[in-house]
């Protein structure tokens, strides 16, 4: 299905600039998750901290969450409407290769159940699994 990527910002409030519309279509195009550095190398011609302020902006308005990895980077992946609502949790797991770091976000099919969580509300939780992604497999 073709997204029309500025009316998706338009939804929730978010001016299309130039910028906005280059880094969603990002997100859009491949199916995976960016970290920062990533994203700057593919739209090099890019303002740095206007990319930056981008994904903080596009998280904070629950467009795209983000997850850190064990080597401490921080990776942007879109939402999918499960958490596009108010209470935007991420109940899905995450698998991280190794060999190109890549990260993409994938369905769980079902929670991991707590023993004792005392009265605690989870939001939201982390799950990442490493390993090789298929394509870096097919050269290993
Ligand atoms: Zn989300
Ligand atoms: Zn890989
Ligand atoms: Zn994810």
């Amino acid at each position: 299905m073709y997204l029309d990527s500025e009316l998706i910002l338009e939804k929730l409030a978010i001016t299309p600039t130039s910028v906005r519309l280059l880094v969603l279509r990002l997100f859009l195009d491949y199916n995976s998750a960016f970290s920062l550095s990533r994203v700057e190398e593919h739209l090099f011609y890019a303002d740095k901290s206007t990319i930056f302020r981008t994904l903080q902006l596009f998280e904070s308005k629950g467009l795209l969450h983000s997850i850190v990895t064990s080597n401490g980077v921080r990776n942007y992946a879109l939402c999918t409407d499960e958490c596009l609502d108010d209470n935007h949790a991420h109940f899905h797991g995450h698998l991280k290769c190794d060999h190109c770091n890549q990260l993409f976000c994938v369905p769980i099919i079902s929670l991991p159940l707590f023993k004792e969580t005392d009265g605690f509300k989870i939001g939201s939780f982390q799950i990442i699994a490493n390993g090789v992604c298929k394509e870096c497999n097919q050269f290993a």
